[in-house]
C-alpha cells in the first residue's frame, strides 16, 4: 500500500521559521543565514515525511506565502531582492491579505486591477524549485486565478488557458519528472462556464509525458467525474470534510488513474480510527489504484505533540501534523494486514473524558424563547438611551489598547510562574487605570478596559472555561510569521466562575462613563480552536453561548451597561459551498442570540466584525439582533455602504474610520470622508465613531493623536 502526504507545517518545532524571518527583518540574521536556515528547515521537514510516508511533494517551502510565490513565478509581480519580496508582504506596498478558504490562514491576494493579465515565467528571489526533479509542488492555475482579485470574467477563460500553457512549459524547462498540483478552488461551487474553462485549459496537460497529480481538498468536488477525465495521472480527494459527497461520486467512477484517498484529517486534531479507515481503503482498493494520504494540507495543525502540555487523557486522543503522518502509515500497514500498532494507537480514543451532564441538560432544555430578547429593538433603544444618555455620534474603541513591551513582559513573567498573582493583579489594575485616565482626557463616550490581561481573544477564554484545553506550544501560522495556538475543545464547556468581570468592574469603578464588557463570541471561539466531533458543532456553540450568557448576567449585577461580543470569524467559518450556508448561519446566529437573550432590555449589546465584505452575508447578520455593530470600513472604498443600503438596517453602526493595521495617524478630514459617504445611507442617529479594530498592535504614540482626531470629528459632526 503506497502512502503520500503534503502540506506539512513549515514553521518548525521551535518556530524556527518565524525566528529566522523576523530575525532577518530586524537585521539580526543575514540573507545567507536566512536562506541556509530555511533550507535546513526544509530538510528537517523532508526527513519527517520520509520517516512515515513513501512520497511527498518537493519545493513546498516559501518565505512567506504560496500565493505570493506563485504570483512572482508567473511575473504578476516582480521582486529582484529579498527586500522587494518582503515589501509585497508587509508595510505600505503589501498585497491585501484574506482568509484562505474557510480556514484561519491568510494568504496574500494577487490583484489584476481589472487589466488583461500578462504572464511570463520569472525566476523568483526564493526559488522553491532549485535543484528539484521529482514531484515538484505548484499551485494550480485555476486556484491561483480564482483566488486572485481584479480579474475580469471576460479575461478568465483565456487567462487560464494561457497560464496553463505557461505552467506546462515551465515544467518542461525545469525537467521535472513528476508534479504535484494543488487545486483546492475546484471544491467551490463553480458555474458551467468555469468548468468548461477548466476542462479546456487542463486538456493541455496531455502534452506532458510525465505524471501530474491534481489535489483537491477542504470539501467535495461537485463534478468529480470530470476531474478523472482530465489528463492527470492521479486525483487527490478529501474524504473527511466532504459530507460523503466525494465517496458517493466515486461509486460511479471507472478509472485506472491513481486515487489519492484523503482519509486523514488535515484540519482537526482527533486521532484517526486507523483500523476503520483501513476498511474503507480496502474497499476503495477493490476498484481504484489507491494511495493513502491526508485529506487537507497539514499546516493547519501544530507540528508535533512533542512537548505539548495537554491533560494525559487528551494526549492519547489527539494527533498533530507529525502524528498524522504516522496515522497514514498505520492505515497502510493495517490494509496490508498488520493491525497491531493501529490497535494500540486507537486504544484511548473512545474513552469518554470531560463530559458534564449538567451542561448537556441545560442545552437539551433550550426552547425557542431562549433565543429571543424579550423586548424588541426599537423599545430597547429608548430604554438604553435613558440609561446611557449618549450624545449623537458616540465615540468608542473596539477593546484592546497597546500591548506594550512591558505589558507583554510582565504577563509572561506571571504565566511562567515568576510573578505572584497579587503582584500581577496590581500591575494589570495599574494599566487599566492608565487606560481609563487616557480615555477620560480624550473625551471618548464609551470606554474599554484595554484587555491587558489577554494574550489572545480566544486562548484567554479557553483557559477560563472547563472542557477546553490549551496546548502550551501548539503553534500554527495564521499568516506570514504570525502564529497562534488554537485551543482544543474536548468536552462539555462550562464556566466555573466569572471570567472577565473583575477587570471590567474595576475599570467601571474608576469612571462615570460606561465601560464595555468585552467578550469573544461562540463562533469565533469555535473557528479558532480544534473542536470535538462527537457532538454537533451547534451544540458546542450553545454550550459556549450559555457560559457567555452567565457572564453577561454577572456584568449586569456589577453595574455594567454595555457588552460587546466579538464575532470576527463568523464569515470565515461559513462553509465553502453556499448551499450549506442556511444550515450554518442558523446555528451561528442562534448561538449569538442565546448569549444575549436574557440580558436586560436596557443592556446595550454590541458586536464587532473585522472585515467589510458584507454583501453576501448581510441578510444573515441582521438576524443577530444586536443593538450596535462595529465593522472595519476604512479600506473598503464604500462597498460596505452599498451592503447596508440593500437591507432595511435599523440598528446602530460604527464604521471604522481609522485603519489600525498601519501606524499612520489619519487626519480629521480623512476620517470625515468615510463618515460622509456612510451618512448618505445610514441616519445620523444610528451612527457611532470608532476605529476599525482593536488597538493592541499599535503604540500609544499613534493611538492618542488618532483618537484625538476621532473625538474631534465627532464634535464637529455634532455641531453641524
Ligand atoms: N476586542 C478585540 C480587540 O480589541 C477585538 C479584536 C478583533 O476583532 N479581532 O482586540
Ligand atoms: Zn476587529
Amino acid at each position: 500500500m503506497k502512502t503520500y502526504a503534503y502540506g506539512f507545517p513549515r514553521l518548525g518545532k521551535q518556530r524556527e521559521f518565524k525566528k529566522l524571518i523576523e530575525g532577518y527583518w530586524n537585521g539580526k540574521v543575514t540573507e545567507e543565514e536566512l536562506r541556509q536556515g530555511i533550507r535546513n528547515l526544509d530538510e528537517t521537514r523532508k526527513s519527517t515525511y520520509t520517516r512515515h510516508v513513501s512520497s511527498y511533494p518537493q519545493g513546498e517551502m516559501t518565505l512567506y506565502d504560496h500565493m505570493l510565490d506563485t504570483a512572482l513565478l508567473y511575473g504578476v509581480y516582480r521582486a529582484e531582492t529579498l527586500e522587494d519580496y518582503f515589501r509585497l508582504c508587509r508595510g505600505k506596498e503589501a498585497l491585501e491579505m484574506t482568509k484562505w478558504f474557510n480556514t484561519n490562514y491568510h494568504y496574500l491576494v494577487p490583484d489584476f486591477e481589472g487589466k488583461k493579465p500578462e504572464f511570463s515565467i520569472q525566476t523568483p528571489v526564493w526559488d522553491r524549485h532549485e535543484g528539484i526533479e521529482e514531484n515538484a509542488y505548484l499551485i494550480a492555475p485555476f486556484t491561483f486565478l480564482k483566488l486572485s482579485k481584479g480579474l475580469k470574467r471576460e479575461y478568465f477563460g483565456d487567462a487560464l488557458k494561457e497560464l496553463t500553457a505557461l505552467t506546462i512549459s515551465y515544467i518542461r524547462e525545469k525537467g521535472f519528472k513528476s508534479v504535484h498540483l494543488d487545486d483546492p478552488a475546484l471544491v467551490m461551487e463553480l458555474t458551467d462556464e468555469e468548468w468548461n474553462w477548466v476542462k479546456e485549459a487542463y486538456a493541455q496537460f496531455s502534452d506532458l509525458n510525465m505524471p501530474v497529480n491534481l489535489f483537491t481538498y477542504y470539501d467535495s468536488v461537485d463534478r468529480l467525474s470530470l476531474l478523472f477525465e482530465l489528463p492527470f495521472a492521479g486525483i487527490g480527494v478529501d474524504l473527511v470534510h466532504d459530507r460523503g459527497e466525494n465517496l458517493k461520486q466515486l461509486g460511479s467512477i471507472r478509472t485506472n488513474k491513481v486515487l489519492f484517498a484523503g482519509v486523514v484529517d488535515g484540519r482537526n486534531v482527533w486521532r484517526n480510527n486507523v483500523l476503520k479507515t483501513a476498511e474503507l481503503v480496502k474497499k476503495l482498493s477493490e476498484k481504484f489504484n489507491v494511495v493513502v494520504t491526508n485529506a487537507a494540507p497539514l499546516f493547519h495543525l501544530p507540528v508535533s505533540l512533542e512537548g505539548a502540555t495537554l491533560p494525559s487523557e487528551l494526549l492519547e486522543k489527539v494527533a498533530f501534523a507529525e502524528e498524522k503522518l504516522k496515522e497514514i502509515n498505520l492505515i497502510a500497514k493495517a490494509v496490508s494486514g498488520d493491525e497491531s500498532e493501529g490497535r494500540e494507537w486507537i486504544s484511548g480514543i473512545d474513552l469518554s473524558f470531560g463530559l458534564n451532564e449538567k451542561v448537556k441538560e441545560r442545552v437539551g432544555a433550550l426552547s425557542s424563547e431562549d433565543f429571543e430578547r424579550k423586548v424588541p429593538y426599537q423599545e430597547r433603544k429608548k430604554l438604553q438611551q435613558e440609561v446611557l444618555r449618549l450624545p449623537l455620534f458616540p465615540t468608542t474603541t473596539i477593546g484592546s489598547f497597546p500591548q506594550t513591551e512591558e505589558v507583554r513582559r510582565v504577563r509572561l513573567l506571571y504565566r511562567k510562574g515568576n510573578l505572584d498573582a497579587d503582584s500581577y493583579e496590581i500591575f494589570i489594575k495599574g494599566e487599566i487605570a492608565k487606560a481609563i485616565e487616557i480615555q477620560e482626557e480624550l473625551g471618548l463616550d464609551v470606554f474599554v478596559h484595554g484587555e491587558f490581561e489577554r494574550t489572545d481573544m480566544v486562548e484567554f477564554f479557553a483557559e477560563k472555561l472547563e472542557g477546553i484545553a490549551t496546548t502550551g506550544n501548539g503553534w500554527v501560522i495564521s499568516y506570514g510569521t504570525r502564529c497562534y495556538r488554537p485551543p482544543i475543545i474536548y468536552g462539555d464547556v462550562e464556566r466555573k466562575e466569572p471570567m472577565t468581570v473583575k477587570e471590567i468592574a474595576f475599570a467601571q469603578s474608576l469612571t462615570d462613563k460606561p465601560v464595555k464588557g468585552m467578550l469573544t463570541g461562540p463562533v469565533t471561539i469555535i473557528a479558532w480552536s480544534f473542536v470535538r466531533e462527537d457532538i454537533p458543532t451547534k451544540e458546542v456553540a450553545y454550550q459556549i453561548a450559555l457560559a457567555i450568557k452567565d457572564e453577561i448576567k454577572d456584568y449586569e449585577d456589577a453595574g455594567i451597561k454595555i457588552v460587546q461580543i466579538d464575532e470576527p470569524a463568523i464569515r470565515e467559518k461559513a462553509p465553502i459551498k453556499k448551499r450549506y450556508w442556511n444550515e450554518y448561519f442558523d446555528w451561528a446566529i442562534k448561538s449569538f442570540r442565546l448569549c444575549c437573550s436574557s440580558a436586560k432590555p436596557e443592556t446595550q449589546i454590541h458586536t464587532h466584525m473585522c472585515y467589510s465584505e458584507f454583501g453576501e452575508i448581510m441578510d444573515y447578520i441582521v438576524e443577530m439582533d444586536f443593538d450596535v455593530i462595529s465593522i472595519e470600513a476604512s479600506r473598503s472604498k464604500g462597498d460596505i455602504i452599498e451592503a447596508f443600503e440593500k437591507v432595511n438596517f435599523d440598528r446602530q453602526i460604527g464604521l471604522g474610520v481609522w485603519d489600525i493595521h498601519s501606524p499612520y495617524v489619519p487626519s480629521v478630514e480623512e476620517m470625515r470622508e468615510i463618515v460622509e459617504r456612510a451618512l448618505k445611507v445610514i441616519p445620523k442617529e444610528n451612527f457611532w465613531i470608532n476605529p476599525d479594530c482593536g488597538l493592541k498592535t499599535r503604540r500609544w504614540e499613534e493611538v492618542i493623536p488618532a483618537l484625538k482626531n476621532l473625538v474631534n470629528l465627532a464634535k464637529e459632526l455634532r455641531n453641524e
